[in-house]
């Protein structure tokens, strides 16, 4: 005798998942392999998604830490967090092709920040310590230029005896904390600079707010990311300050405790940008085998960002 699955909702957040950064560097390394055939060496993780890398490895791939692990006459390329300015500069020095798959929103970042140090200003960096993008944009400016603040406390202690500060941010950060730490710096530092609108991007933003409007909705919210990701993680907090009784990450349905939805009514879904949709299928996939389910899909807002691919791996 078989029983009836029980009935469950699921909202999907729109827009999830990949961004237009992270689709321009998985393609930069698939072209790269295709034009030089494999192996092809990539610098760290080119996104923050164990399944993307192990698909990568399986075309031709090679993941390493550092430069100096690349074989001569083999290519390299650098992930879409960006890098130290050394990093560039050691692979020209030995003659290596290398290709930069930083996200033109990081790239900005850097040129915006080079542009404040020229103008004098010492920069307060909104970010998380350790993270790659944080290094890597650290990496680009002058020795001793740019201080870390990554909580409103530390906002709050920094001594910095410039009127000449400015401000930038993390790409990846919760909106909501960001605002929370300029407001402490604008407090403290009236002549601040800052730009017109913090440096996150519209992906986070965008998920962010999808999250946002599923998480009051959802007894459950689970975001499909993976540990190491910056955005993914930002995306469990967010619905978690948005009232979600219970968010979770889980890289692949694989992970999902199924205790997690004793009692759920409403599930809402979400992929973080380093995340592929065939993952958020996976997870639907899943749950449809256990219950019965209406899918609703709640969209923010509709994404047309388009990055241009390098002109070696085009022309
Ligand atoms: Fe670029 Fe934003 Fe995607 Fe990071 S999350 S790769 S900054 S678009």
């Amino acid at each position: 005798m078989s029983f009836p699955k029980p009935e469950l909702q699921l909202l999907i957040a729109a827009p999830r998942g990949f961004c237009a950064g992270v689709d321009r560097a998985i393609k930069i390394v698939e072209l790269a392999i295709e034009r030089f055939g494999p192996p092809v060496y990539v610098r760290h993780e080119i996104v923050h998604n164990r399944f993307v890398v192990d698909r990568l490895r399986g075309l031709g791939a090679v993941f390493v830490k550092e430069l100096d692990e690349v074989p001569d006459g083999r290519p390299v390329v650098f992930s879409a967090h960006g890098v130290p300015k050394v990093v560039p500069a050691a692979a020209q020095a030995r003659g290596l092709d290398y290709l930069d798959a930083t996200c033109p929103l990081v790239s900005k970042v850097h040129r915006q920040a080079e542009r404040l140090i020229q103008a004098g200003r010492h920069i307060l960096f909104i970010g998380h310590a350790g993270h790659p993008e944080v290094i890597g944009t650290v990496g680009q400016l002058p020795p001793g230029a740019v201080t870390l603040v990554e909580t409103s406390d530390d906002a709050e202690e920094v001594t910095l005896p410039s009127d000449r500060l400015a401000y930038i941010t993390q790409t990846t950060l919760s909106i909501d904390d960001t605002i929370g730490i300029i407001e402490v710096l604008r407090r403290r530092f009236p002549k601040i600079h800052g730009p017109r609108k913090e440096d996150i991007c519209y992906a986070t933003t965008n998920r962010q707010a999808a999250v946002k409007l599923i998480a009051p909705r959802s007894d459950l919210l689970l975001v499909i990311g993976a540990p190491n990701s910056s955005n993914s993680q930002r995306l469990v907090e967010v619905a978690r300050g948005a009232k979600c009784p219970s968010a979770y990450l889980v890289q692949r349905a694989a992970e999902i405790d199924w205790r997690w939805f004793e009692g759920v009514r409403t599930v809402g879904i979400t992929a973080g940008a380093s995340a592929p949709e065939l993952l958020v299928q996976e997870v639907i996939a899943e749950i449809r085998q256990r219950y019965l389910t209406r899918i609703e899909e709640i969209s923010v807002t509709e994404e047309t960002t388009h990055f241009k691919l390098p002109r070696a791996l085009t022309a």
